[in-house]
């Protein structure tokens, strides 16, 4: 069964002749530098995240990265609720079903009284023909935090996903409430658990610190209107991509995005699509600045910021 991400529901989405280049040919955008980096900053707290959760010394890594440091201090300040459940507590009789509830949809996740929390923990769900896949930064479903919720409906449990976003602006809220990332790992937790809509949230993280020196964060209640409605674009998704792939079988070309989407002027495949000429001209000011800087690191840096006009940020 071909594995289904949110980055493959998000390009499927977006534009369909973008996921047939992206995954069915392999192909990508320049990354910019500040990408680059912004990338390498994410994995290595991520990392971090990880070493802490499973009790691993965090010391070298922190003390190599001040920036990191305070972002970790920061988080841990402001959110206790996260490093109450670190390091991980995978009690037997959760973590033995959530690892058959991987492979099987049809098995969920029975709550039992032990409280579950694990990093970087994979989920996989069978779904018309596909295998919707999800990976939480971490998970957590914890009886401690809903006490109040017991007494009003006879079970307390909460399935908390929390994931951390490393890039140094966030984005609005309604935009990712409605980002197929939010969207996918709610209805897979809820499809995987016996946990019902109401019982779940997710909790994004911005832990790159701004001016403001504090880390921010978005939580997403769910319901079952939202389970609903994410069900019913899912079916529409992959039996639309059965249908593409049939198309592909007989070597025909995705359907391009119409033009009045306005998504094609900032794509880096404008020019294979011989869409590039809506693409805003830029200044070409930065070859001077290459020929006179002596300064390699400063080079690249100058010369990535020539396809910054024209390249799209990778989807999370
Ligand atoms: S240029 Fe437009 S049609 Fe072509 S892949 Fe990009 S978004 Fe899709």
């Amino acid at each position: 069964m071909l594995p289904l991400s949110q980055s493959h529901l998000t390009l499927l989405d977006a534009c369909e002749r973008k996921y047939q280049y992206v995954f069915l040919e392999a192909l990508s955008g320049p990354a910019t530098y500040e990408q680059q980096l912004t990338t390498q900053w994410g994995s290595r707290f991520h990392l971090l995240m990880q070493q802490r959760a499973l009790d691993l010394p965090v010391e070298v890594m922190v003390g190599a990265n001040a920036e990191m440091s305070d972002s970790l201090a920061a988080l841990a300040e402001s959110a206790p609720e996260v490093f109450a459940h670190l390091p991980e507590t995978a009690g037997k009789a959760a973590s033995e079903s959530a690892s058959e509830s991987a492979s099987k949809s049809a098995d969920k996740t029975v709550v039992d009284e032990v409280t579950f929390s694990q990093s970087e923990h994979r989920r996989r769900l069978a779904f018309n023909g596909y295998l919707l896949t999800v990976i939480y930064d971490l998970l957590v479903i914890d009886s401690r935090s809903a006490v109040d919720q017991a007494s009003q409906n006879g079970d307390g449990y909460q399935g908390q996903i929390f994931d951390w976003k490393t890039h140094q602006r966030s984005p609005r809220k309604e935009w990712l409430k409605n980002d197929w990332q939010t969207r996918l790992y709610l209805y897979v937790l809820c499809e995987t658990t016996d946990l019902r809509p109401d019982q779940i949230s997710m909790t994004y993280w911005f832990v790159r610190l701004a001016e403001e020196n504090q880390p921010g964060f978005y939580r997403f209640d769910y319901s079952e209107k939202q389970h609903q409605a994410t069900h019913q674009d899912l079916l529409r998704l992959t039996n639309r991509l059965t249908q593409l792939l049939k198309l592909a079988e007989s070597a025909a070309d995705f359907p391009k995005v119409a033009i009045e989407k306005g998504l094609c002027d900032r794509c880096p495949f404008n020019v294979r699509c011989d869409r590039a000429s809506l693409a805003a001209p830029t200044a070409p000011t930065a070859p001077t600045a290459i020929a006179l800087s002596p300064d390699p690191h400063q080079l690249l840096q100058t010369a990535s910021q020539l396809t910054a006009d024209t390249v799209e940020e990778i989807p999370w």
